[in-house]
């Protein structure tokens, strides 16, 4: 049986017992909700792989506590790494150190790093506080389906397999945390969000996206940004935002073949689809609100529609990259990029 508990001293000293013995707990962050389990522990690191089904070369990311001792987890610090700690923590950036046989070898998939995030949901301290390790907590998803916002998601995906989820409520965030390399002069960012590149030049002076050509037999420095991801359970077609007429067509098909159909799009563009039977789902108006509301909305349109039709926001840059990324990511199941 899966439990949902509200946090509060009696469901952190559960969680805390199921920790140390090896167990996984759905955790609150500010981003989305988490699969947590002790970073320590081979046992444990293995079961939330297990459990998500994920593929064992996508390593996993340690959270701490803002007081928790980083030097028992990472080989040695960055000057770069420091100023982006004092600049965003705690928050949703996660900053990849050289690090070696600190944690169990599963964390890392064999790479010769860590990713460390420090988050600043106030559940999520506690928890990590009351557990004083580092928890390793990849979103607490099945592989390749939507990320959860709320902790009713992380009960649709793992109801009967963990005992607790600790329920903080729905995450403001609604992406996972910017991933930056921080292990040479100039930090890298190996996936976008909520801290944007701007963001991190204004504190480091430069920042790099990294976007890999890979060629057959190479190891991505970032694996999990290889895969399709973030899928809702039903067909999808993503137009870019000059194809709103293309898009407005393939909703009228689908409707005339008796299909339902979800459309996400924009506030902007709500009334060009007025009269048309199809459920709108509105991503909202600024970047912010549209990372907040993305998952949450495609998890809504598996639930009532046969075929997704997402259609390209106007905004670009910043915030966006991390929308669009996940969107594309999302979409890349059937048909995408229809082009005008
Ligand atoms: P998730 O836990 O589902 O939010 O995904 C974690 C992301 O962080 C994936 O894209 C991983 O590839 C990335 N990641 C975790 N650890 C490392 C690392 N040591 N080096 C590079 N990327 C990492
Ligand atoms: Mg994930």
């Amino acid at each position: 049986m899966t439990k949902i508990e509200k946090i509060s001293p009696q469901s952190l000293a559960e969680a805390k017992r199921i920790i140390l013995s090896g167990g996984v707990v759905g955790i609150p962050t500010e981003t989305v909700y988490g699969l947590g389990g002790n970073a320590f522990d081979d046992g444990a690191v293995k079961k939330i792989f297990e459990v998500k089904g994920r593929p064992n070369d996508n390593p996993l990311i340690a959270h701490i506590h803002l007081d928790y001792d980083l030097s028992k987890i990472i080989d040695y610090d960055t000057p770069c790494a420091k100023k982006l700690r004092e600049a965003f923590l705690p928050g949703p950036l996660t900053l990849v150190y050289p690090s070696t046989n600190k944690v169990s070898p599963f964390v890392s998939c064999g790479l010769n790093t860590l990713a460390v995030r420090v988050p600043s949901h106030d559940g999520a301290q506690a928890f990590l506080r009351e557990v004083d390790v580092p928890v390793v907590a990849p979103s607490a998803n099945l592989s390749k389906h939507v990320s959860p916002t709320s902790a009713l998601h992380v009960y649709e995906d793992f109801a009967g397999k963990i005992p607790l989820i600790l329920d903080g409520g729905e995450c403001e965030g609604g992406i996972e945390s910017t991933v930056c390399d921080v292990t040479g002069d100039i930090p890298i960012i190996l996936r976008p969000g909520l801290i944007t590149k701007e963001m991190i030049e204004q504190v480091c002076g430069a920042c790099e996206v990294y976007a890999p050509v890979l060629k057959a037999g190479d190891r991505a420095k970032s694996p999990g940004m290889m895969y399709k991801h973030y899928s809702p359970r039903c067909q999808t077609a993503l137009f870019e935002k000059g194809a709103l007429s293309n898009a407005k067509s393939r909703v009228r098909e689908e409707l005339d073949k008796g299909r339902k159909v979800a459309v996400l799009c924009e506030n902007l563009l709500l009334k060009e689809f007025v009269g048309i039977d199809a459920q709108m789902l509105d991503l909202g108006s600024s970047p912010d609100e549209m990372a907040t509301n993305l998952y949450k909305l495609l998890r809504q349109s598996e639930k009532i529609a046969d075929v997704l039709v997402a259609i390209e926001p106007s905004a670009q840059g910043g915030v966006m990259e991390g929308v669009m990324n996940r969107l594309k990511k999302a979409c890349l199941s059937t048909d995408i990029n229809a082009k005008s």
